[in-house]
């Protein structure tokens, strides 16, 4: 079966910005992670998942450059995961998740997580 890219597109679509953290880490992810990332974005879109509304991410401090690394994305996925390979996209590692909180969702779902994404910091207001 795989995973269940109609279900995954349906819960993606039914996310609004309200449901997600509005810390200025988090925007800066969502405004720019797509353009910068655009293979990784249409990987993600190939299977139902929106770029730009990830379950959980993880960043680090802004480097002396401006540059804000996130070291792990998360991205909640319908479906089973037995036919997922790890692979990568644009240097970006995909792999299954391992620890990741409590996502709620009893239907069959697993978490898809992806790293390094790196981008400019910009304060967002
Ligand atoms: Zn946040």
């Amino acid at each position: 079966m795989g995973i269940d890219v109609k279900k995954t597109q349906k819960y993606y679509n039914s996310i609004t910005t309200d449901d997600l953290c509005s810390c200025n880490y988090c925007k800066n992810y969502y405004f720019q992670v797509k353009s910068a990332y655009p293979l990784v974005a249409n990987y993600l879109a190939s299977i139902g998942v929106d770029i730009q509304k990830p379950f959980e991410i993880s960043p680090l401090e802004p480097d002396t450059n401006g540059i804000l690394e996130y070291c792990t994305c998360q991205y909640i996925v319908f479906g089973k995961y037995q036919t997922f390979h790890s692979h990568k996209v644009e240097n970006v590692e995909f792999r299954i998740a391992t620890s990741f909180p409590d996502t709620g969702i009893d239907d069959e779902h697993f978490v898809l997580e992806l790293y390094p994404i790196r981008l400019k910091y910009v304060v967002y207001k």
